[in-house]
C-alpha cells in the first residue's frame, strides 16, 4: 500500500488531527500495542463519513476506538486507520429526564455530571474507564445494571454511511452484548438515555461508595483492561482461575492480578504477546480442569 499517498489523501479530506505511526499503548488501558499507521482525532460526523468512505473505497483497514479500555492490540504495526472520537465527540445535553451524550464522552465524567443534576441511572458507570461509544458497544455494566437499563435510542452511522436511529429493542442488548458487535462497520455517534430523578447527594454517595469498593477489590493502580473473561453462568470467572492456583501467575511482564484474578495486569514491562500468552494459558488451564470454556471479554485487535 502506498501509505505516503494515503496520508496526502487523508489530509485533503480534512478529517481532523492525523497522527502517523502513533503507538497504541498510548491509547489503551493495558498500555501495550504497536503503532497505528494513522490515528485520527476525527473532527465531526461529516469528517467521519468522509474518512470511512475513503477507507472502504481504497480497501484500507480501519476501526473506531474509544478509550481502549477493553482492547488488546498486538505489538505489531496496525497497517490502517484508527478513528478516535474521544477528543471531538464530547457533547452532552440534558433536557428534563433525558440525557444525550456523544460517543466520545467519558462514562465516569457523565455519571458524575448526571448525579450533580439529580439524574439517577448512571451509577453503574462510575468506575468504568471507557466512553459512551465503547460502553454501548459492550453493553457495559456493573452492580447488576448496564447500558440497556437506561438506554432509549442511538444515532448510528451504518454500512451505507448513512445516519439512522436505533431504538432499544433494535439494539439486541444482552450480557456484554449489543447489535454493534454484529455490525462491526456501524459507528455509534450519539446515544439518548432516560433517567430517574433523585437527590444529587444520594447519587453521589452511591458513586463514591462504589469507587471505594472498586479501589479495595481491583488493581486500580496497574494497567489492565478490567475483567478479562465474561462470567460463566455457574460461577464467576475469578473463582475458576483461583481454583486453578493461577492468582499471581506471571508470564513476562503480565500477571494474573494478586488482587483480583479475573484481571490481568501489566507490571510495567509487559508486551501484548505476554498478555495474550497468559490469557491463553488461563483459558487452557481452566478448560483442562473444569471443562469450562472461558469467553474473553477483552477484544483482540490486529493479531491475524
Ligand atoms: C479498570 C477497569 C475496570 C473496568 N470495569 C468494567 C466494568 O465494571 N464493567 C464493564 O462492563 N466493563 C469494565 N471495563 C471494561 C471497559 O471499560 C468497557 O468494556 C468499556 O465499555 C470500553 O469502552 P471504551 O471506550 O474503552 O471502548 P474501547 O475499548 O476503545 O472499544 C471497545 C469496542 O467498542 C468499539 N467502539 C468504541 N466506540 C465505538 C463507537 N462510537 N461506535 C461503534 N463501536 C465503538 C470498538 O471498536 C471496540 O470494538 C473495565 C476496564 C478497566 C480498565
Amino acid at each position: 500500500m502506498d501509505f505516503d499517498q494515503i496520508f496526502y489523501d487523508l489530509v485533503d479530506l480534512d478529517l481532523g488531527d492525523i497522527l502517523e505511526n502513533e503507538p497504541m499503548y498510548k491509547h489503551t488501558t493495558f498500555k501495550v500495542g504497536g503503532p497505528a499507521r494513522f490515528f485520527i482525532h476525527v473532527k465531526d460526523t461529516e469528517a467521519l463519513q468522509r474518512g470511512v468512505a475513503f477507507c472502504r473505497e481504497k480497501n484500507i483497514k480501519h476501526m473506531i476506538v474509544g478509550k481502549g479500555s477493553d482492547l488488546l492490540f498486538s505489538d505489531k504495526e496496525y497497517e490502517g486507520v484508527i478513528f478516535s472520537l474521544c477528543q471531538n465527540f464530547n457533547k452532552v445535553s440534558m433536557n428534563g429526564l433525558e440525557i444525550k451524550a456523544q460517543a466520545g464522552v467519558s462514562m465516569i465524567y457523565l455519571a458524575y455530571a448526571a448525579a450533580k443534576t439529580g439524574l439517577s441511572g448512571f451509577e453503574f458507570m462510575g468506575g468504568i474507564p471507557g466512553t459512551i461509544g465503547g460502553g454501548v458497544y459492550m453493553n457495559a455494566g456493573a452492580y447488576k445494571y448496564c447500558f440497556a437499563d437506561v438506554f432509549t435510542s442511538a444515532l448510528v452511522l451504518n454500512e451505507k454511511n448513512e445516519l439512522m436511529t436505533l431504538t432499544k429493542e433494535q439494539m439486541n442488548f444482552g450480557y456484554r452484548k449489543s447489535i454493534l458487535q454484529e455490525h462491526k462497520d456501524w459507528v455509534l455517534i450519539e446515544a439518548t438515555f432516560t433517567m430517574n430523578p433523585k437527590d444529587p447527594q444520594e447519587i453521589i454517595s452511591v458513586l463514591d461508595k462504589r469507587k471505594e469498593k472498586r479501589m479495595a477489590s481491583q488493581p486500580w493502580n496497574f494497567a489492565s483492561a478490567g475483567s478479562v473473561f465474561r462470567n460463566p453462568e455457574e460461577k464467576p470467572a475469578w473463582k475458576y482461575i483461583d481454583e486453578c492456583g493461577l492468582r499471581g501467575y506471571e508470564i513476562g511482564g503480565a500477571q494474573v492480578s494478586p488482587k483480583h484474578s479475573n484481571f490481568i495486569v501489566n507490571n510495567g514491562y509487559a508486551s501484548a504477546k505476554d498478555i495474550l500468552e497468559l490469557i491463553l494459558l488461563v483459558e487452557k488451564t481452566v478448560f483442562d480442569r473444569f471443562k469450562v470454556e472461558l469467553k474473553k471479554e477483552v477484544i483482540l485487535i490486529n493479531w491475524e
